[in-house]
């Protein structure tokens, strides 16, 4: 879309939102952003907008904003059913996401990567793949840079591997991921989504601008993608951890000897191995199902067994992914603050046999918290709550393990620590989002890696 001399209005500041206003301006756009919140902290990086020309309102949205405007881009942090979004659609005025404008401005390919979970480890393991292939790749979207600064900046890339959020699917109408990987479908982000069947029609979004010979990689093992998977128009690629599927995908079986991922690929009626399981540095079954994506997805671009390995043993957990963060006289403690939901939270209590402490709550986003029971019961001693949750949590959790409530996190960090005993775990991850208590998972688990230091040298001035 040409978006020269248009007049197009931004709304929310964050990333995303700021980086799609440089690149439109860029393109010749007569670009408002406009954002509730005032920005104290981005003085510099709106000021550099302004010079561009870009009209920056913040601390509210003026009445004037949506008059005259050709188009409408919402940040994904934005609710389109509430302010000048919903106002703009009430209007029927051009409503996209970012990346969908983004997506005008760029002709390589792109790898879209979305799920309730795994979507970010994912990602990152498929640019890697990628790269240690010779592949000029570049990963974003919702992990690190937006796909709007890749394209200002990385214009040459040959892919770029985007995490995508249902936000960002949900207002997308040309964007077209030519390899679309659809890791699984648990309830979240009910706060948002009004229902699941709406959550689930977002993600089903991916492959919309997929064309036949595209790519469609799903995960078998999940009901939710297998669903949606039939309502994609090109090749379907399945990945599974329980034999060999059906059609075109990948397992893992025996290959000369040793337990390896395999890939049947589509039009190909050869098994070829992807990796050894030992070149996999990542815990847990889930991971296992991460990396079988990621390289489905690479195989794509012609990268091979011996890359997709070399850059698996090369990975390790992203910061907040269940990164040990210290032990305290025999206590381990692993910050997993990137488990916003009940299902990652499971995932995460799958990784431990025996004597975890859970140290979970947040943001109550109208999911119940019982399929965390099963887990809990089978390897938990003790769960710590913190944040509005609480009261659900503790009805949700009643009679698995002892339950005890904090009133903030470094309480609930020593209380944790008490109740592990001599050799537990205490694992953070709270299966909500961090909104009630932090601006965003980062800092809570920031927050949760100084409180553990803290305690750690106040027990060792102690002795
Ligand atoms: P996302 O970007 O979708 O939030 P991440 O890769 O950041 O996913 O992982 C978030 C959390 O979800 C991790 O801390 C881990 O506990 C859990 N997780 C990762 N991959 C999966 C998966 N395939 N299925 C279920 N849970 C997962």
């Amino acid at each position: 879309m040409d978006v020269a001399g248009k007049r197009v209005v931004i709304i929310g500041l964050g990333i995303s939102g700021r980086s799609v206003a440089g690149l439109l301006a860029r393109r010749g756009a007569r670009v408002v952003a406009s954002d509730s919140a005032s920005q104290p902290d981005r003085q510099g990086e709106l000021a550099e907008l302004e010079s561009r020309g870009v009209e920056i309102e913040t601390g509210g949205h003026s009445r004037t904003l949506l008059d005259g405007a050709d188009l409408v881009v919402l940040s994904p942090g934005v609710d389109p059913a509430s302010g000048p979004a919903a106002e703009a659609l009430k209007r029927g005025m051009k409503v996209v996401s970012e990346i969908e404008a983004a997506s005008w401005f760029f002709d390589g390919s792109v790898i879209g990567i979305t799920g309730s979970n795994g979507k970010s480890t994912t990602t990152a393991l498929t640019a890697d793949m990628l790269l240690a292939g010779g592949i000029s790749a570049v990963a974003g979207g919702n992990l690190g840079r937006a796909f709007s600064s890749i394209v200002v900046e990385e214009p040459e890339a040959e892919v770029i591997v985007l995490e995508l959020s249902s936000f960002q699917l949900e207002k997308i109408e040309t964007f077209r991921a030519e390899t679309g990987v659809l890791l699984n479908v648990t309830p979240d982000h009910l706060d948002r989504h009004p229902t699941a069947e709406l959550y689930e029609a977002a993600k089903a979004r991916l492959w919309e601008g997929q064309r036949q010979g595209d790519w469609a990689i799903y995960c078998a093992d999940d009901d939710g993608a297998t669903r949606l998977a039939g309502l994609a128009p090109g090749e379907r690629l399945s990945f599974t951890l329980d034999g060999r599927p059906a059609g075109p995908g990948a397992w893992i079986e025996d290959h000369e000897g040793t337990t390896h991922a395999v890939a049947s690929l589509p039009g190909s009626e050869e098994t070829e191995p992807l990796f050894a399981l030992d070149d996999l540095q990542l815990p847990g079954s889930h991971n296992l199902l991460n990396a079988l994506a990621a390289a489905l997805a690479a195989r794509r671009y012609g990268i091979r067994r011996n890359a997709i390995g070399e850059a698996l043993r090369a990975f390790r957990a992203l910061p907040h992914r269940m990164e040990p963060v210290g032990v305290i006289e025999g206590v381990r403690f692993y910050n997993d603050s990137k488990a916003t939901n009940v299902a990652s939270a499971q995932a995460a209590l799958s990784g431990f046999e025996s004597g975890v402490v859970l140290l979970a709550g947040g943001k109550y986003k109208g999911i119940p918290f019982s399929p965390l029971r099963e887990e809990l019961k089978r390897c938990g001693t003790a769960a710590v709550l913190i944040g509005e949750s609480r009261p659900w949590l503790l009805n949700d959790l009643e009679g698995t393990v002892p339950l005890h409530e904090a009133e903030s996190l470094e309480d609930a960090v020593t209380t944790a620590w008490r109740l592990a005993g001599d050799e537990g775990v205490v694992l953070f991850a709270p299966a909500c989002s961090s909104f009630d208590m932090f601006s965003n998972y980062e800092e809570r688990g920031d927050r949760f890696r100084e409180a553990v230091s803290r305690l750690r040298k106040e027990v060792l001035e102690r002795e």
